[in-house]
């Protein structure tokens, strides 16, 4: 079989803030996916960016009296300090602010736009007279019409759960100037998203998401698609709309395009890398997106018509998670559950998370949570008790008395051909996403290790001068089971491996090595811890940080 090619995109985030825990569980989840294709020998490519348009940018850039570009371009450097932090090993992150999506955004446009996709219709929006531009409705606070509970946004109450537009609040307000709202007319143009929904019945039902997305979409279709609003008025960070003096795209549309101008961008300095032959029609090429369930209906509907209309190609699958929990709480300041990636760096390895988290995902939009406790458990039974512990206790005995190297032969064949089966059922695992599933099976086959060790007693076997060869193959039995336990969770764990590679002298381990043991007589060097067990401190110093 020939290799894949695959590019792999991960949402956007937002340019106004920094990295937390929540982006990261999509970035790790989408890294392990791409780690774990490239062991397969596929050719994937992963890249991301900062979504940096929007009222919200422009906002908090005047407030810090800089550029939006400025801005922007700070957040973006902490996103990707943050990235390479914890091992995500992206091949760019761009932004969408950026030549190469302004150039698509147009071309984009102005093929919807000839094929009569973009319609133009007046609206009524709410109007801050005094700051002189339209209000999106979450800078309107007003009393809830429904249970009058007192400074609620503009589209919803947070007390009575009520939801409805900024012209039924009572007493409305502008959070900009404090003025009361007036109503204003503008031409917004629109996305004929009704024109694609023959398209979008039979794309979404095609294999391309998961079913519980597919479901929900089946609730979208029944209540009527809508034209979409892509426009914005002055005074809005982003893309004028091409012959339009004071209206903008609005960011949902050049936020995907992003994808597509962060891979242009990688392109120009890849040779090996072609965007046409990833983004054409006909392309055979695998273009998968992976995205939080907020953003479902930009990524499931929208995009793929967006694509299909302008000409290019649509996604092979978009790949939905659900949102994190801090000990079974929503991420939130207040209670200090709100952990910033930069935070965690500080007191914890990032493969801590990495792992924990790999224990917790799987193929269902489920929410997750991170219970310390047990993600304390996690790490110190599974990765240094059982994963890393095979190694040193059998490196230990080679070390000292059979100068760094292994025996000459495998001591018990059978449990290495095992270990290398059960590598294609982890190997399914991963690819359908079903990463908690691949961890409990590889820790199965840790037990087993350990329990081989166990069962041989070479601490003993080293007293006997008889015994010498068998407590040889023994312990380079348990290194061979080491080594293909370190492929298995290379993906999880990229800097544990590389040192363990290191450990092994073996180079870049791939998945096919696993059917192959370490020749006879392999020379390993000196053996160095792996991992460090997490002090229940650490956590607490994590949690009282402010
Ligand atoms: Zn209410």
């Amino acid at each position: 079989m020939s290799p894949r090619q695959l590019l792999v995109t991960y949402a956007l985030p937002y340019a106004n803030g920094p990295l937390h825990l929540g982006h990261l569980t999509g970035l790790i989840q989408t890294d392990i996916w791409v780690r774990f294709q490239k062991m397969q020998g596929n050719t994937c490519t992963f890249v991301c960016g900062c979504d940096s348009h929007g009222t919200p940018i422009m906002i908090q850039a005047e407030k810090s009296k800089i550029t939006p570009e400025a801005l922007t371009e700070q957040i973006r450097s902490s996103h990707i300090e943050d990235i390479k932090g914890f091992l995500i090993d992206l091949d760019n992150y761009h932004t969408t602010h950026s030549s190469e999506n302004q150039t698509l955004s147009e071309e984009i446009f102005t093929r919807h736009q000839q094929q009569g996709n973009i319609i133009q219709q007046t609206i009524l929006q709410a109007y801050d007279p005094e700051k002189n531009m339209f209000l999106p409705d979450r800078l309107i606070r007003g009393d809830c019409p429904r249970c009058n509970a007192a400074d609620q946004y503009g589209d919803n109450c947070e007390v009575c759960g009520a939801t409805y537009t900024p012209t039924d609040l009572k007493n409305p307000r502008s959070t900009l100037s404090g003025a009361t709202p007036i109503e204003k007319e503008s031409l917004h143009y629109f996305f004929r998203l009704t024109h694609f929904e023959k398209f979008l019945k039979t794309w979404t039902r095609a294999g391309h998401l998961q079913n519980e997305v597919t479901h929900k979409l089946d609730e979208w279709f029944s209540a009527g698609l809508k034209e979409w609003d892509i426009s914005r008025d002055s005074p809005y960070f982003g893309f004028l709309i091409p012959g339009e003096k004071e209206k903008y795209f609005y960011c949902w549309l050049d936020a995907p395009i992003g994808y597509m101008a962060s891979f242009k961008n990688l392109c120009a300095r890849r040779p090996d890398l072609s965007f046409d032959a990833f983004w054409n029609k006909n392309s055979t090429a695998e273009l998968y997106h992976f995205i939080g369930k907020d953003i479902i209906y930009f990524h499931a509907l929208f995009w793929p018509a967006v694509l299909e209309g302008a000409g290019y190609r649509t996604p092979t699958a978009i790949f939905t998670h659900g949102f994190l929990t801090v000990d079974g709480q929503k991420m939130s300041k207040s209670r200090g559950t709100f952990i910033l990636a930069s935070q965690f760096l500080k007191h914890l390895s990032p493969e801590t998370l990495r792992y924990f988290l790999a224990t917790r995902l799987g193929s269902r939009i489920e929410d997750l949570d991170i219970a310390f406790d047990d993600f304390i458990q996690r790490i110190n039974s599974d990765v240094v008790g059982k994963f890393v512990n095979i190694a040193s206790r059998s490196a230990r005995f080679i070390h000292s008395h059979f100068g760094d190297c292994l025996s000459d032969t495998v001591a018990d064949p059978r449990l290495f051909s095992a270990g290398a089966e059960a590598g294609e059922r982890i190997a399914g695992h991963y690819e359908s996403l079903e990463y908690a599933a691949a961890m409990r099976e590889i820790m199965a086959l840790a037990d087993q290790a350990n329990q081989y060790i166990d069962a041989q007693k070479p601490w003993l076997l080293i007293r006997d001068p008889g015994k010498q060869s068998e407590a040889h193959a023994v312990c380079s039995m348990g290194i061979q089971l080491f080594r293909q336990l370190v492929i298995y969770l290379k993906p999880v764990l990229p800097d544990i491996a590389r040192h363990a590679e290191a450990f092994l002298q073996c180079g870049a381990l791939m998945w096919a090595d696993k059917n192959t043991p370490l020749p006879s007589g392999h020379r390993l060097t000196e053996f160095k811890p792996l991992a460090q067990r997490v002090d229940p401190k650490q956590v607490d110093a994590l949690k009282n940080e402010k």
